[in-house]
């Protein structure tokens, strides 16, 4: 599998060309989106055109995690007659959401063809894709992305996360995770559903994940001092990773 990191901010940022969480995998045919939050929507055409994509998974109803589905509506609403549409795995309510956004009943009907994510496997391809129920909303999924052959590791998104032992589950020996690290090195403020590098290398240990990849970083928070106390509480590979990352899994 191959990783390529088209967003990974987090909700709000000074960081200039930053966008929200979108992370391209790709395995043989078969290609998915982990979310597709503000502003990541163009960055998909240099590397596959949208209405190609097996699938998009969207992690929860965050908007930066979500809302560019709104651009990929519209494009594949207005770019094709009839209406070209993709398969979209996320929250029950998703549909919901952006038919409210614009008060228009259908709206996303119109060219995503919704299902509910759910906890266990869906098969997307030739990549199967496994949810997992994790605590930040109500309905909110950590996600791991294999080869439906079985052959190789696995990759680990956390989403959005306020326990790190909710995706610990999820997690086998030498699969990568792919961590947000909203508060960097920590800590997290109490009652904030949100991870930091300690917290993210000590699931990595106790899951003997094979690499930590970390993401989602908070505005104003220090990228090397969060890797480094990921560092601390795990032996394997640490990296930050920003748009533009492209990662052999
Ligand atoms: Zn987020
Ligand atoms: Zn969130």
């Amino acid at each position: 599998m191959q990783l390529t990191v088209l967003g990974a901010g987090p909700a709000y940022t000074d960081r200039e060309g930053a966008s929200g969480a979108c992370y391209l995998v790709s395995h043989r045919t078969t290609t998915v989106l982990l979310d597709l939050g503000q502003g990541s929507f163009p960055r998909i055409f240099p590397l596959i055109r949208p209405e190609a994509l097996d699938a998009i998974v969207v992690s929860h109803l965050h908007p930066d995690h979500f809302i560019d589905l709104v651009p990929l509506r519209h494009y594949l609403r207005y770019e094709f007659e009839p209406p070209r549409r993709v398969r979209v795995l996320g929250p029950t309510d998703l549909g919901a959401r952006l038919d409210d956004l614009h008060a228009i009943p259908g709206f996303a009907a119109e060219a995503l063809q919704l299902e509910t994510l759910g906890e266990g496997s869906k098969r997307v391809g030739e990549l199967l894709v496994e949810g997992r129920l994790v605590t930040h909303t109500d309905e909110s999924y950590a996600v791991r992305v294999s080869p439906a052959s079985g052959d190789g590791p696995g990759l680990v998104y956390s989403g959005d996360c306020g326990r790190a032992e909710d995706i610990a589950p999820l997690v086998r020996p030498g699969d990568t995770l792919l961590a947000e690290v909203s508060f960097g090195a920590g800590p997290v403020p109490r009652g904030v559903a949100h991870l930091d590098g300690p917290s993210v290398g000590g699931l990595a240990t106790s899951t003997q994940a094979g690499r930590v990849l970390l993401t989602h970083l908070l505005m104003g928070r220090d990228a090397e001092a969060a890797v480094a106390s990921c560092v601390a509480e795990y032996t394997g590979p640490v990296e930050m990773v920003w748009p533009g990352s492209l990662l052999d899994l």
